[in-house]
Parts: C-alpha cells; sequence; structure tokens
C-alpha cells in the first residue's frame, strides 16, 4: 500500500495524506460490489428509491464540509464548491425516482404476451477525472445505483477527497456496505483493472482523449459496455446582430470558470468580422473585472490551476499573439492569469488543441457559413455557444454545429435534466437526463405462451 500527498493547489501546502489501493486490494473492492450486487438488484423499487433520497439529503447535510474540502483539494471557487455539492444533491434526487419508473413495454405479438425488462448490469466502474471531482462522480453513480448497479468509483489522483467523503456519506445514509465503493489511487493501477477485470460489466471514464482511446480499446476485449466523456475545443460564435455587450460581458465565464479546466470550455470565440471591435473592446472590461483570487473567498470568479503540471502544459500555449490578460495573484500556488490570444490562423496550436487552462483564441468569420465551417473544423464536439437575434439563424446554426451541447444566447450546456455527451472524438454515449438509465440496464425481451 502506498500513499500519496494532496496538495492545495492555491498554497501548495499538503492537505492531508491518504492510502492508495493496490491490485489485490482493488480486486478485493471488486469482489465485495459484486457480492453486493446480488442482494441490491433485489431491493425493492421503492425501497431504492427511498435510500438514494436519504443519501441526497445526508449529502446536503454535508453542504459545507464538502465544499470546504473541494477548495481546499481543488482551488475551486467557494460558489463552485457550493454549486458541486447542489448538483451531487439533484442528481441523486432527480435519479431516485427511476427506480419505479424503470418501465419495460408489453408488445403485440401472435401467440401470448411479450415483454421487456431492464436489467441491471452488475458492477459499474466510473473513473473521474479531477476538474469536477463531485458532479462527475454523480452523474455516474446515481443512475447506475438507480437502475440496481453496484458502483466501484475511482477519483483522479489529485482530488480523491470529496469522493471519499461520499463514500462515507453513502454509508451514513444506510446505502448497504459492497453498493457504493471508492477506491482512491492510480488510474494506471485501478482505472486499468476496471477494464480488465472480468466482473466489471460497464466503465463511465470521463477524461483526455488519449486515455479514453485506450479504455474503449481495452474494453472491446470483453465486450464490455462504455460510456466516455473526452475532451473538447468549443465555440462561442457570436454573430454581429447579437447583445454584443451581453455577449462579450459572458464570454470569460464560458471558457475562465473553473480556471478554464471544463471539457465544455468555449475556448474559441468566433466573432463577425464586423462586430470584431466593438466585442473586443466590451470584452476586454469583462476580463479585467473577471476575479482571480483565494478561492474560498465569496467574490472569487476564478482559483488556481490543478497543479504545476497543468500549469506548464497551459504556459505552453502562451507564445501565440496575445490580445489582453487579466490579472492573477503572485507567489505560492499555480496561478494563471486569464488569457486572451489571436491566433495567426486556424492551424495555431491554441486554435486547434484543447487547452483546458485559462486561455482563449478568438478569430473573425465573414457570414454564417464562414462561422459553420471554421466552427466544424476540429475533431471534437462537445459543447458551444451562437449568440444572435435572428431566431431563423439560431435554428440554422444549432443544427449545422457537429456538437452534443448548445446554448443560445447563453452559456449553460450541463443541467441534469436533459442528456450530455459529444459528437465525434469527444466522446461516446450520453450521460443524465431522462435516458441515461439506458446505458445502466440491458433489455430483455420474455416471450410468455398462450398455451
Ligand atoms: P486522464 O489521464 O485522462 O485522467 C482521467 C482519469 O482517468 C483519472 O482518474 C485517471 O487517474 C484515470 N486514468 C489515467 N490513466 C488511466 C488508464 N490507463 N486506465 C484507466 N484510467 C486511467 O486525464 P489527465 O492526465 O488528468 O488530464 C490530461 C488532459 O486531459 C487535460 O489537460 C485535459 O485536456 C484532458 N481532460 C479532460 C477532461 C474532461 O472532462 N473531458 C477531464 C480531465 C482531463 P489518475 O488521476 O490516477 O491518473
Ligand atoms: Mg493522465
Amino acid at each position: 500500500m502506498s500513499t500519496y500527498d494532496v496538495i492545495n493547489p492555491a498554497t501548495e501546502k499538503l492537505v492531508t495524506t491518504i492510502e492508495h489501493l493496490d491490485l489485490s486490494g482493488t480486486d478485493a473492492v471488486i469482489a465485495r460490489a459484486a457480492k453486493a450486487f446480488e442482494t441490491w438488484r433485489h431491493v425493492a423499487p421503492g425501497e431504492r428509491g427511498k435510500m438514494l433520497r436519504r443519501f441526497a439529503d445526508v449529502v446536503a447535510e454535508h453542504k459545507e464540509e464538502l465544499a470546504q474540502l473541494e477548495i481546499a483539494n481543488s482551488g475551486h471557487t467557494r460558489g463552485n464548491a457550493l454549486w458541486e455539492v447542489d448538483n451531487v444533491v439533484n442528481v441523486l434526487t432527480y435519479y431516485s425516482a427511476a427506480p419505479e419508473r424503470l418501465f419495460g413495454r408489453q408488445i403485440p405479438v401472435p401467440g401470448g404476451i411479450d415483454v421487456t425488462f431492464k436489467e441491471p448490469l452488475g458492477v459499474v466502474a466510473v473513473i473521474v477525472p479531477w476538474n469536477f471531482p463531485m458532479p462527475i462522480a454523480g452523474w455516474g453513480f446515481a443512475p447506475a445505483l438507480a437502475a440496481g448497479n453496484t458502483v466501484v468509483l475511482k477519483p483522479a489522483e489529485y482530488t480523491p477527497l470529496t469522493a471519499m467523503k461520499l463514500g462515507e456519506l453513502a454509508l451514513l445514509a444506510g446505502i448497504p456496505e459492497g453498493v457504493f465503493n471508492v477506491l482512491p489511487g492510480k488510474g494506471s493501477v485501478i482505472g486499468a483493472r476496471f477494464v480488465t477485470h472480468p466482473a466489471v460489466r460497464k466503465v463511465v471514464f470521463t477524461g483526455s482523449t488519449e486515455v479514453g482511446k485506450s479504455i474503449m480499446a481495452g474494453c472491446a476485449d470483453q465486450v464490455k459496455r462504455v460510456t466516455l466523456e473526452l475532451g473538447g475545443k468549443s465555440s462561442n460564435i457570436i454573430f454581429a446582430d447579437a447583445d454584443i455587450a451581453k455577449a462579450a460581458a459572458s464570454a470569460p465565464g464560458s471558457v475562465f470558470d473553473n480556471a478554464g479546466q471544463d471539457c465544455c470550455a468555449r475556448s474559441r470565440i468566433l466573432i463577425q468580422k464586423s462586430a470584431f471591435d466593438t466585442f473586443m473592446e466590451h470584452f476586454e472590461v469583462a476580463v479585467k473585472k473577471f476575479r482571480v483570487e483565494d478561492p474560498s473567498l465569496a467574490t472569487a470568479d476564478m482559483g488556481p490551476l490543478i497543479s504545476k503540471k497543468q500549469f506548464d502544459a497551459v504556459s505552453s500555449f502562451l507564445d501565440e499573439p496575445v490580445a489582453f490578460t487579466g490579472s492573477a495573484p503572485t507567489g505560492a500556488g499555480y496561478w494563471m492569469a486569464p488569457t486572451v490570444l489571436l491566433p495567426k490562423n486556424t492551424q495555431a496550436r491554441s486554435w486547434r488543441e484543447e487547452v483546458f487552462g485559462p486561455v482563449v483564441s478568438v478569430m473573425t468569420f465573414e457570414d454564417e457559413a464562414e462561422g459553420i465551417a471554421m466552427a466544424n473544423d476540429s475533431e471534437y464536439g462537445l459543447s458551444g455557444s451562437i449568440w444572435t437575434r435572428d431566431v431563423g439563424r439560431a435554428l440554422r446554426v444549432s443544427r449545422a454545429i457537429e456538437t452534443g451541447n448548445l446554448s443560445v444566447n447563453s452559456h449553460s450546456s450541463v443541467r441534469f435534466w436533459t442528456p450530455f455527451g459529444g459528437f465525434k472524438q469527444s466522446g461516446l454515449g450520453r450521460e443524465l437526463g431522462p435516458d441515461a438509465l439506458d446505458s445502466f440496464t440491458e433489455v430483455k425481451n420474455v416471450f410468455i405462451s398462450n398455451d
């Protein structure tokens, strides 16, 4: 058993030291989850729903404690961390209604009746990245548990604390032992074992496209089910007919929130040429107003990056022409000022690659067709925004953009009531919304003869 030092990215101070699970420890937890499945799957639907509501209540009772953990462990702003706890509560509550509504169908056939059942898969593995440790965990474990599966969840090495706490709170809420298991440790050990272990019937992965591809390839060996939420290079497309002042005022939040460490970050701004000067004037004011400071302050808009490694990776994008920057604290911590780049052309690295930091690239387009073509010129397709007052244009562009989640005249992307996921190399499958249960069940068809 090895240990890991959790570091506060705002101060570089030690938060706590945790123990990492090794391979045999991982196998032991998977075995417990497989055993727990045999009873959890048979818990009456109403009872399972009640337990999930109790779990949601207990999470809500620990809101401040969980938020404090996330601020210290991940450098999330206080506002974001509180929202993230609420998101776990809301997602648990939303899916607590699912066990009682997991309907099959009755299909007309000759000679008898035909019914379908939605059966749970067994042990479901959830692999979580460090950027949104609580919400991304909940999007996996809540519907998985509701559908009657048991869960093994691996948080990212950098950010294990809130997931570990959620594991404790599940037990406190009366979720039976072995049903929801949190395994802190390395992706190359625990995550890789989820892929090869035959008792794990599905892997839900969120993280880099590179690791996602290797997980998909590994899962092929056992025809293991897989959901992937990967990278993004999303566009904020602003037409000259839009409310330019409003579009500019909201643009910083759409890319610098969570220090840009967001797969939905609108890290490309496409502004129609005739509105460029007006937009940049308003945008500069908004970027300079964006408060980068101690994330525990209620006024903070943005905290530090997660690690020195991420700081270095993001810094490598800063050799392109800079339009202007915001400000950031100096001294200890992985601080970076929000930065606005003007790449020379669409081949620039900042235009093509996911940055995962507080950096945005601005380019102009002439007309609707060019804006659409520029936005679609990417292997990614996760999110995006469209700003226009023309409803016909909003509809045409929404249908033309190859991406899973769009918002018009706003920047929302993940709402737990609606499906979330990517086109192209941004992912496979959808999370959240009314259909998520389909990703955690198999359809069984049964014909019963009249004889
Ligand atoms: P990553 O390596 O893909 O990590 C995501 C999760 O996968 C972590 O829990 C990680 O564990 C685990 N993992 C790593 N290697 C694995 C393997 N071979 N088998 C199974 N699980 C494995 O992402 P990262 O290195 O933290 O970040 C790199 C870049 O990925 C970022 O800069 C960003 O561009 C992108 N990213 C995207 C998202 C997103 O939301 N789409 C989230 C995070 C990162 P460990 O933490 O122990 O390595
Ligand atoms: Mg990695």
